[in-house]
């Protein structure tokens, strides 16, 4: 727990990183990602709670060992690499012992990041990307039980990161080191993570494989932050709602009470061959319903297709692999995978 002016930033935040694992730490900018990273560094001291690394208590209400003490590795955004030291002095700086030991590991060290033969460069004479690797090569040069990264890729142009992030990923799970990683971007989470924890307010809300949690989202929001979402709303009677899909089982809400479908846009299905004026086709996934389309747009690997639904001026969003431009006015059947509809109660 850590409060800042009497405000709580992060709240009885529960959080168990595994060696050779990574876990995203996720959620929007201002959740108190950062604080809880600083908190387990040493660098900021919690308010309450503790911390323990393989069962030894290294943070308490009692205790609080220094940052240099916790066998932790930092990167964070803005890694600074010390520019008046060689690329090697700068991997072995937080080494111990004599030069010849603290080079060879260096040395080990670069080769793992792809940097051999950049020992005697200095950071300046480096690419963002290389920058970067050293950066890496630094922080697990003690060999760290806890590798702790803030962001450390949103510095990078986009064309490098996907490349810097798996070569990155390589590299941990070589070193076998446990992993937390802080990130706002669900696409690096879910890119990165064994395991995801997200975060809103101080609080995790949910956490999991990234597979359940993007597909079994704890709610509205948890279903939102990772993509677009389509919203149905509806009213309950007898534990059931009616949809223009046809009805769903809302289990636990009352009477007259209201809910929320939720569907990504990669889950609408579009009947192509049928124009929608045609016989009602025959539902393998649920009943199909009639929408217009009100724009269409290409969006490189996939087609946007909105929809204004016959049913309460509903609308909806689809995308479909590849190049789809219906015409605006197109009548076209709809129906949705409803493995992957999430009913919450609003
Ligand atoms: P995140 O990393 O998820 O973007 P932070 O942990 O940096 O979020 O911040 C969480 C909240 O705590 C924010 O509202 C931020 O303004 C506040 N905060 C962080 N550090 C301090 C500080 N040293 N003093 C006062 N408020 C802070
Ligand atoms: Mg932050």
């Amino acid at each position: 727990m850590r409060e800042f002016q009497g405000k709580r930033v992060v709240d009885d935040v529960s959080l168990q990183v595994e060696q050779g694992q990574v876990t995203c730490l996720l959620g929007p900018s201002g959740c108190g990602k950062s604080t809880t990273l600083r908190i387990i560094a040493g660098v900021d001291r919690q308010d309450g709670g503790d911390l323990l690394v393989d069962g030894e208590m290294i943070a308490s209400d009692a205790l609080h060992t220094p940052p240099e003490g916790r066998s932790i590795g930092l990167m964070f955004q803005d890694f600074a690499l010390f520019p008046h030291l060689s690329v090697e002095d700068n991997v072995g700086f937080g080494l111990h012992g004599a030069k010849s030991k603290k080079r060879a590991r260096a040395g080990e060290l670069l080769e793992r990041v792809g940097l051999t033969g950049y020992a005697k460069k200095f950071p300046h004479q480096l690419s963002g990307g290389e920058q970067q690797r050293v950066a890496l090569a630094r922080a697990l040069a003690p060999r760290p039980r806890i590798m702790l990264m803030d962001e450390p890729f949103s510095g990078l142009d986009n064309r490098l990161r996907d490349g810097i992030r798996d070569d990155t990923l390589e590299v941990l799970k070589d070193e076998g080191t446990a992993v937390l990683l802080v990130t706002h971007e669900p696409d690096e989470a879910m890119r990165m993570a064994d395991n995801i924890a997200l975060m809103r307010d101080g609080r995790i809300v949910q956490q999991g494989a990234p597979y359940n949690v993007y597909n079994a989202p704890m709610d509205k929001a948890a279903a939102a932050f990772f993509s677009d979402i389509n919203v149905i709303s509806g009213k309950v009677q007898g534990a059931l709602t009616e949809t223009p899909f046809g009805q769903f089982l809302a289990p636990g809400v009352p009477d007259g009470g209201q809910v929320e479908i939720i569907i990504r846009p990669q889950h609408l299905r579009i009947d192509f061959d049928r124009a929608g004026q045609g016989p009602r086709p025959t539902p393998q996934d649920g009943a199909p319903a009639r929408g217009t389309v009100t724009r269409a747009r290409f969006m490189g690997r996939e087609s946007l297709v909105e929809f204004r639904m016959d049913f309460d001026d509903l609308i909806l969003r689809a995308t479909v692999p590849g190049v789809f431009l219906p015409k605006p006015d197109t009548v076209l059947w709809l129906s949705l995978r409803r493995d992957r509809c999430f009913v919450f109660a609003a």
